[in-house]
C-alpha cells in the first residue's frame, strides 16, 4: 500500500515538496533491500565526515551502484583530510575530495539509466549512525546529472527508517537550497 503522509517531522527540506511514503508490501521490502544495499555500500566511502552508497535499479534489476570517494589517482579524504569537516550540512559539497556516490553510479553505469530509480543512504563516520531524511537528498550538481541521465525517481529513507520516493520535479526546490 502506498500512502501520502503529511510534512510532519520530516524537517524543513523535506516539508517543502510532495513525497511518497511506502509502508508495508511487497514494494516496500524491495525498496528496504535496495536502501540496505546503498547503505552497506556507504561502508565503502573514503570520506571522514560522511559515508553515502546509491544503487540504480531498473525494472528490478541493479544496473550501476556507488560510493563517496576522491576521483581516480587523487588522495581520498581519509589520507589528505576532509575540507567539509565542520560545514554545516547541505553546504560548500566542493570542499571535500569525494566525487558522490549518486555521480558516481551515474558515471559507471553501462546501459541506459534512463526511468531508473536511484536509491541513496548513507552513515555519519564518526558515530556510525545512518543518516536519514533530507541529509540524503541529492546535492545540487548530482541532482542536476540525474536530470541530465534522465533519472525517473530517488528513494532515501525519513527519519522513522521508511522509504521515501520523489520524482525529480518533486526535487526541484534543491536548486533553490
Ligand atoms: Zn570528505
Ligand atoms: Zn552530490
Amino acid at each position: 500500500m502506498v500512502v501520502h503522509k503529511p510534512f510532519a517531522d520530516l524537517g524543513p527540506v523535506l516539508k517543502s515538496t510532495h513525497h511518497i511514503l511506502v509502508t508495508e508490501g511487497r514494494v516496500y521490502q524491495k525498496t528496504q533491500v535496495y536502501l540496505d544495499m546503498a547503505l552497506k555500500l556507504s561502508e565503502l566511502s573514503t570520506c571522514l565526515r560522511s559515508g553515502y552508497g546509491a544503487v540504480l535499479i531498473k525494472d528490478d534489476r541493479i544496473i550501476s551502484a556507488g560510493f563517496n570517494g576522491a576521483s581516480r589517482g587523487m588522495p581520498h579524504c581519509s589520507e589528505a583530510g576532509c575540507g567539509r569537516e565542520g560545514i554545516p550540512s547541505r553546504t560548500r559539497y566542493e570542499l571535500c575530495r569525494s566525487a558522490h556516490a549518486e555521480f558516481n553510479s551515474l558515471l559507471f553505469c553501462r546501459e541506459d539509466p534512463t526511468n531508473a530509480t536511484l536509491y541513496i543512504a548513507g552513515h555519519n563516520v564518526q558515530t556510525k549512525e545512518e543518516k536519514r531524511g533530507a541529509s540524503c537528498l541529492p546535492c545540487k550538481m548530482c541532482y542536476r546529472a540525474m536530470r541530465q541521465a534522465k533519472i525517473l525517481s530517488v528513494v532515501i529513507r525519513d527519519t522513522n527508517c521508511l522509504p521515501l520516493i520523489y520524482s525529480l520535479d518533486e526535487l526541484k526546490f534543491i536548486e533553490e537550497e
